[in-house]
């Protein structure tokens, strides 16, 4: 099994990870590499989508949860 493993890798260092794109998920734009188990790329959100993100979702969650008025 471990022998398996180890012939799949590319050389010298078995704990040797792949470096893949980080692309963003929402405009695709390249933010760079890291290690990862596999292959491929990963995606993520970039600090200007984070942003957008993050105040359309306090937006959302102050529109989906207007504060009610308790007034029973
Ligand atoms: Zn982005």
């Amino acid at each position: 099994m471990f022998e398996e493993l180890k012939t799949r890798e590319p050389g010298d260092n078995p704990d040797k990870k792949f470096t893949i794109k980080i692309i963003c998920s929402w405009c695709e734009k390249d933010m760079g590499t890291k290690e990862a188990e596999e292959p491929g790329e990963t995606h993520s959100i970039c600090p200007d989508c984070k942003k957008k993100f993050v105040d359309e979702f306090e937006e959302n969650k102050n529109t989906n949860n207007p504060e009610k008025e308790e007034a029973a």
